[in-house]
């Protein structure tokens, strides 16, 4: 059959130009190791550290088909300062997404007049579809089904409501700020109705993803391609008991051991928290599964050979890793590195390519990949790497290190909202090493984390600066350039510059 969609007038001429369609699902917190094709000798073979023992049959299958990047970097691993680099391809400062949205943090925002991913698909004459989690508004008393209040009593308030003049371009909106409980969530539907929902929340999400792909219920214009986001919550916490995971899933893991569930290298087994790891991979399994029904939906649909199906995340896990008890907001690989694996049949050919992919690159190589490059607007930072994906004869240059970045909060203010941001540190991830530069609230070196990916790629030896000058000097020397190019606070306000020669740029590229 001849799918209906796909065939738009262009503004530049009479002819017609067949757009592909295209898919973005990204649960949250899914660490890229929780592939389980990393364990296939295939790919096993092209990183050094070992991926998580779980099942994902459809994943792995998908990764055949696709282009896996297995060093795609989350450069502010946090969902909210992600999501906005995500959907504005500006790093946190420029797209207004500094730190966790929630009502304490009225500076921390999606900004309204940012051109974001969804306005650009819906100017090129996109329908556009936001489907699940969003957190990147500050929640606002504008709850629709109570005006005057937030959408909970909850203090402070995380979730948000998101009307129509804050949607960037998607037209079909089934969607929420940020709520963790996965059998029970809730979603606001384009016209604003709340929809409150006894079911895991993967598998409600991509059930109203497969309506939308056969327009059931005529939710689309059938005469237009379609961009549709899926952002789904689990496996983010709570993945404490069997209240919060997918059971199928769960019993693929339950009577396993610890040790053989946290294989890394530097996974912690003694810490309480390991014992997430059997509901954590049930989630990944049970989100493998509805992910396998969506591509089966599309295929049926005839839309597979021109729709553009990209499989990521927000950031990682560290789930013991380093012993920490924090998930995220690190630079160590669990937290940083995020899924990309992007299948695009006839254009993308299947391979595994260790691209620094960082998350305000997203943007513009998704609408390169559908063939609106020209449409990329000014005030994206990221850059489009569709030709390497596509690999064309003619492909940019290829990033040499990806930005990270770690704030906190800044001050707070007489009615104890917090004031500005503190940025508290600064790295990058290379080739073959990790950097992170960590500061006090007097701008005074705190800490400094050093490794090496190739030799120790868990990261387990912190080695110090002292040791290895030339290294330190050489990774410090390609930080100044980073955060020069961005813009960043660090450089305008000359932070460490006894370590960090913002200056000093005669040798550099
Ligand atoms: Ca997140």
């Amino acid at each position: 059959m001849i799918p209906a969609a796909g065939l738009v007038l262009t503004a530049c001429g009479p002819s017609t130009v067949e757009l592909p369609n295209v898919i973005y699902v990204f649960p949250d917190q899914y660490r890229n190791s929780s592939l389980g094709f990393w364990s296939d000798p295939e790919f096993a073979k092209l990183v050094e550290w070992r991926g998580d023992p779980v099942s994902t049959p459809n994943l792995d299958r998908f990764a055949r088909e696709a282009t896996v990047l297995s060093e795609a970097v989350s450069n502010c691993p946090l969902s909210s300062p992600h999501r906005g680099m995500l959907l504005s391809g500006m790093y946190p400062e420029r797209s207004g997404v500094v730190l966790n949205c929630m009502s304490e943090r009225p500076e921390s925002s999606l900004r309204e007049d940012a051109e974001c991913i969804g306005d650009v698909f819906s100017a090129a004459g996109y329908d556009c579809a936001y489907i699940g989690k969003l957190h990147v508004d500050f929640p606002t008393k504008n709850n629709p089904q109570r005006p005057g209040s937030y959408v909970s009593d909850v203090v402070p308030e995380w979730d948000a409501y998101t009307p129509p003049e804050r949607r960037h371009g998607f037209n079909y909106w089934y969607s929420y700020g940020t709520y963790d409980v996965h059998k029970h969530p809730h979603y606001w539907d384009t016209e604003g109705d709340r929809h409150d929902v006894d079911e895991w929340s993967p598998q409600h999400e991509i059930s109203k993803a497969i309506e939308y792909i056969e327009n059931r219920n005529a939710q689309r214009d059938s005469r237009k391609p379609f961009f549709m986001m899926v952002g789904i919550n689990p496996p983010h916490s709570p993945y404490a008991s069997t209240d919060d995971c997918d059971l199928e899933g769960y019993e693929l893991y339950k009577d396993k051991s610890l040790t053989e569930l946290l294989v890394r290298g530097n996974a912690d087994t003694t810490m309480a928290k390991a014992a997430a790891a059997r509901y954590y991979f049930a989630n990944v399994s049970g989100i493998d599964r509805e992910f396998g029904r969506l591509l089966k939906a599309l295929d049926e649909a005839g839309l597979t050979d021109n729709t553009i199906v990209i499989f990521a995340s927000d950031h990682g896990e560290t789930m013991t890793s380093h012993s920490t008890a924090d998930p995220k907001n690190s630079i160590w690989r669990e937290s940083l590195n995020i899924p990309f694996l992007v299948r695009y049949p006839g254009r993308v050919p299947h391979r595994v390519d260790d691209l620094l992919l960082s998350t305000p690159d997203i943007m513009p190589t998704v609408l390169g990949l559908a063939g609106l490059g020209e449409r990329i607007p000014a005030s994206v930072e990221g850059r489009d790497f569709s030709a390497i994906l596509r690999q064309d004869a003619v492909q940019p240059e290829r990033p040499q290190a990806a930005l990270y970045l770690r704030n906190l909060d800044g001050e707070r203010d007489a009615e104890g909202l917090v004031r500005g941001f503190f940025p508290e540190a600064r790295g990058l991830k290379t080739a073959t090493h990790t950097m992170e530069l960590c500061i006090d609230r007097e701008g005074r070196l705190k800490r400094v984390l050093l490794y090496d990916d190739v030799q120790d790629p868990y990261q387990l030896e912190n080695l110090r600066p002292e040791e290895h000058e030339a290294l330190f000097a050489s990774l410090c020397r390609e930080l100044a350039v980073l955060l020069r190019e961005n813009d960043d606070v660090w450089y305008r306000t000359r932070v460490l510059a006894e370590l960090i020669p913002y200056d000093d740029m005669k040798n550099q590229s």
